[in-house]
């Protein structure tokens, strides 16, 4: 300013005191000029018009008011100059305010940004690329930017630059190079600028470090491959499930007011099942397809119920854990297979992303079938060895009746005739005839000793006795019975009260009691139509006894067998040994139990049966 001041004085007393006639009057556009590079507007608007004035007074000073001569021409162009100057100065000036306000934000963004020419030359490097690539505004500008950085492209760069040229920007994440030498991955933002003319001038490159984030990706995407390959390759069968439908159809259920939901599904079969249908198959692996014998995953994919049998009643418990928040369940259940086949499975059921994600539902399953088979058939063996046992006991016992009870009823029948012979005399002889009925009667009482001891022999206590979890034997059974309930489409339903005791006896011998009431529920109800339902009931009977109910819907029981239901040989059945149901009640009783049966109003019949359950500890004690 004051150099531009000294500047106008100078040429103001050499135009006016000398004869250069008004050309020195040019060097006024230095002056403006030097203004313009540091003042402000007004600044330069006062050296315009005061290097006019002077040009003005020095003219008129040396040369009068002459009207338009040559002189007076040079003083109207030296005036011109000085007023375009002026202007232009004003004009870069505001433009200069621009551009350093854009600087200002390109500074204040954390992005990278740098701007590149034509020779791909940086002109421009913000702090966010001093801090993204190492390298200060000083050391990156006026290198060559691909030199500085080995930037390496996602394609050929022609590819790029067509890009840029025809749309002005391009994005994509490209490889760079740090200062200290480690590669980054930027993801970058060009944009191409051109002037007013059109011409392509810069390039703007912005970037932001995305290494670590692609690190993060690249190592959830090698857990996601290393999880699907276990998926995938497992020999046991996964299945990813889909829960959302069903949960929202449980939240409808709630919003209806239902807040018991365990009671609820258990009251209302028909929900479970139409879960059942919402619950989507959306991926299994290869085991999976060759455990149901499948052609392909497709086969599978869809909704579960086909592959579910419709007497399950595992599902409502896994909806229950799943609806109270639980984030595993686990259990056995059966499988349809495509054959039809019914499999036995173990399976566990968990949820891989917590329990407010119900979109990957995540199952194992493992096939027990053959184990189960194996099982089932050691169990039918022993079973068959304990009615074997039962049978040649029976066999025993009817030989040792035979003869033991064979002497005295022969003596009897000697005595008998004795006495007959001695009252048929002409003059009978009474006291030979008393004492021969003496003997009948002392040889009868013989015999029905020999009765009571093999009958007591018959019913000796239980010789095991332990305490035993009902529901477990009860599960045994339905297992034994599994394929009479599929045939012949039987519901069974455990109701075993909490609060019901533990049962105490031999549990080999009470096993057979339940199984034998359950065989001969489920032949009852083979013949008869309409849903076949078995129930297991037991709750507790007094302080200290346990009734267990088996209940079903079957032809009930013939009236003319009724009173002697329980006697040995009573059967109604072609084939049948008519033993089952004196077998069962001479163990309970064994037992100290009673066991009786009763026909329902609504049809089908219940036995009932006690048990103490402190008779057997007390017998340990
Ligand atoms: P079996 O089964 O060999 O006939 P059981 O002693 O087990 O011998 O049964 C005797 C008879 O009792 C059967 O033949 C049948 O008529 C009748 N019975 C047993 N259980 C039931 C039942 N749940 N409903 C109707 N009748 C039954």
């Amino acid at each position: 300013m004051t150099a531009g001041g000294l500047l106008a004085l100078a040429v103001f007393l050499v135009d006016t005191f000398t004869q250069l006639q008004g050309a020195v009057a040019v060097v006024y556009l230095v002056v403006v000029l030097l203004v313009a590079a540091s003042g402000s507007r007004r600044a330069i608007g006062g050296a315009a018009f005061g290097c006019m004035g002077l040009t003005l007074v020095s003219f008129v000073r040396g040369h009068g008011w002459p009207g338009l001569d040559a002189a007076m021409l040079r003083c109207l162009v030296s005036l011109s100059a000085i007023a375009i100057t002026a202007v232009l100065s004003l004009r870069a000036r505001d433009r200069m305010a621009t551009i350093a306000g854009q600087a200002r934000l390109i500074e204040l963004t954390h992005d990278s940004i740098f701007v590149r020419d034509m020779d791909d030359v940086i002109v421009l490097w913000n702090t966010g690329a001093e801090q993204l690539y190492g390298w200060t505004a000083s050391e990156a500008m006026g290198h060559r930017a691909t030199d500085l950085l080995g930037t390496a492209l996602p394609g050929h760069h022609t590819c790029v630059d067509a890009a840029l040229f025809s749309t002005g920007r391009w994005e994509g994440e490209v490889t760079q190079r740090h200062r200290d030498g480690r590669l980054v991955i930027v993801a970058a933002r060009c944009a191409l600028l051109r002037d007013d003319r059109g011409k392509a001038r810069v390039i703007l490159e912005a970037g932001t470090d995305v290494t670590a984030r692609r690190a993060a990706d690249a190592a959830l995407g090698d857990s996601e491959r290393r999880y699907r390959s276990m998926f995938e390759k497992a020999r046991f069968s996964f299945w990813e499930e889909d829960w959302t439908r069903v949960m929202a159809r449980i939240a409808l259920l709630r919003e209806e007011g239902v807040t018991d939901l365990a009671a609820y599904l258990q009251a209302h079969p028909a929900f479970v099942r139409e879960c059942c249908g919402l619950t989507l198959v959306t991926d299994v692996n290869d085991a999976t397809v060759r455990m149901l014998g499948g052609h392909s995953r497709e086969d599978l994919v869809g909704p579960l119920d086909r592959f579910l049998p419709a007497t399950d009643t595992t599902f409502g418990r896994v909806i229950l854990t799943i609806a109270l928040g639980g984030g595993v369940a686990e259990g056995e259940t059966h499988l349809i297979n495509f054959k039809g086949e019914r499999l036995t499975v173990l399976f566990a059921l968990n949820m891989p992303l917590g329990p407010t994600r119900f979109d990957r539902v995540l199952v194992s399953v493992v096939d027990i079938t053959d184990r189960k088979r194996a099982e089932r058939a050691l169990m039918a063996v022993q079973s068959e060895l304990a009615q074997a046992a039962r049978i040649t006991a029976l066999g025993e016992m009817s030989a040792s009746i035979a003869h033991e009870v064979n002497q005295p009823l022969a003596a009897i029948v000697t005595h008998g005739e004795a006495s007959l012979r001695w009252l048929r005399r002409p003059t009978p002889d009474l006291q030979e005839a008393c004492d021969a009925i003496e003997r009948v009667v002392r040889d009868a009482r013989r015999a029905s000793e020999v009765v009571h001891r093999v009958r007591s022999l018959a019913s000796k206590e239980p010789r095991q006795h332990v305490r035993f979890d009902l529901a477990t034997l009860v599960a045994e059974c339905a297992l034994l019975l599994e394929g009479e309930m599929a045939q012949h489409h039987v519901m069974l339903s455990v109701d075993i009260a909490p609060e019901a005791p533990l049962p105490r006896g031999d549990r080999v011998q009470l096993q057979q009691v339940v199984l034998n009431l359950m065989a001969n529920a489920i032949r009852a109800m083979s013949c008869v139509p309409g849903a076949r339902a078995l129930v297991l009931r037991a709750l507790p009977d007094g302080e200290e006894s346990i009734l267990v109910e088996v209940e079903d819907s079957g032809t009930g029981i013939p009236e003319d067998i009724a009173v002697h239901l329980f006697d040995a040989f009573v059967t109604t059945r072609g084939g049948g040994m008519g033993m089952g149901l004196a077998i069962c009640r001479s163990t309970v009783e064994s037992h100290g139990g009673r066991l009786w049966a009763t026909n329902r109003p609504e049809g089908g019949a219940t036995f009932h049966f006690t048990l103490p359950v402190t008779v057997a500890e007390e017998a340990d004690a």
